[in-house]
């Protein structure tokens, strides 16, 4: 199944797909967008980080938004040891 982003909506715990819900709006400040919720009536801002993967069907991404069952969380990808900053413990 594909991965889309989406923000889950606090109250009613529906996932709403950027680009394809409705809901979801950008604001006037960078980065921030407004979630209005249509099944709950839940308005609020969030950052474009807040969005998290999550693996849905297309019919269902197609809805621009997936309740519970109808997805899967993607866990996110913890930072590469690498690339982080840990050449300092090695000493
Ligand atoms: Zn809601």
């Amino acid at each position: 199944m594909p991965i889309h982003m989406g923000i889950m909506c606090e109250r009613c715990q529906k996932i709403h797909f950027i680009g394809m819900s409705r809901g979801i709006k950008l604001t006037p400040t960078v980065g921030m967008y407004a979630l209005n919720c249509q099944f709950c009536s839940e308005t609020r801002e969030f950052r474009k980080e807040m969005m998290r993967p999550y693996r849905v069907r297309d019919d269902v991404f197609r809805t621009g938004f997936a309740q519970e069952g109808e997805y899967e969380v993607i866990p996110m990808t913890p930072k590469q040891p690498r690339t982080s900053n840990n050449a300092e413990d090695r000493r």
